[in-house]
């Protein structure tokens, strides 16, 4: 009779899909740079950031298919029509999906990935994939959030005003997600999304994923 331990694993050897991770922010909070700094400190593991198609006009210094897949609302509107989004919103007037063949055949190789989408985008994705995790960066408080919107020196007055206005609403829905993380001081942040993906490698499907033979060693 094969035992209930073993029988468990041998199902749970079969798992060893990516973990698809979503980040959300209000603009300011430092979501980006603090995903640029995760995969740069992480060279090791296989982690990759989605790259979304947006009907925005691109910002100086964005390169099309690195920061953005820059397409017309027409193209856009044929890609929804081909099922090609996982998620898609419109987000402060413009267009913005993540392509489902890219993610799908990321995960299914083992590749982590993160998804820098809205609060719209996350609740999509876990309606669709359960098994994602959410992450919410928080600022340590608005006035600190419209410091570093101006320090930017990217946008005027009034689109920082506005800025802060979708700031309230995209915190508003915080508590839709796994974890929260409050970015005050970058290298603190940084570490704490880092334990959360160390803490999730340390999940059963993962380490058995990678370390089964190991394992079935010690059973014998
Ligand atoms: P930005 O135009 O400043 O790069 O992004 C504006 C907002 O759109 C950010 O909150 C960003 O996370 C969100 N966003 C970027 N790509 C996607 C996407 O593919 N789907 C959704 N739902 N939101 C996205």
């Amino acid at each position: 009779m094969v035992p209930f331990a073993t029988f468990n694993l041998t199902v749970i050897k079969t798992m060893s899909q990516g973990t698809l991770y979503i980040v959300s922010a209000p603009s300011g909070a430092g979501k980006s740079s603090l995903i640029a700094a995760l995969l740069k400190d992480n060279p090791r593991y296989d982690m990759k950031v989605s790259v979304s198609h947006t009907t925005r006009a691109s910002r100086p210094g964005e390169e099309n298919g690195v920061h953005y897949h820059f397409v017309s609302v027409e193209d856009f509107k044929a890609l929804i029509e081909q099922k090609a989004f996982l998620e898609y919103a419109e987000v402060f007037g413009n267009f913005y999906g993540t392509s489902r063949l890219w993610i799908e055949e990321m995960l299914s190789k083992g590749v982590d990935i993160f998804l820098d989408i809205d609060w719209q985008g996350a609740q999509q994705i876990r309606e669709k994939m359960p098994n994602a995790k959410s992450i919410f960066i928080l600022p340590p408080s608005r006035e600190e959030l419209e410091r570093r919107l101006n320090a930017r020196g990217q946008d005027s007055d009034e689109v920082i005003a506005k800025r802060m206005e979708e700031a309230r609403s995209e915190i508003s829905h915080h508590n839709e997600y796994d974890y929260v993380i409050v970015n005050d001081d970058f290298d603190v942040a940084l570490m704490d999304i880092k334990a959360i993906l160390r803490a999730e490698r340390m999940k059963l499907d993962k380490q058995y994923s990678r370390h089964h033979d190991m394992i079935d060693r010690l059973l014998d």
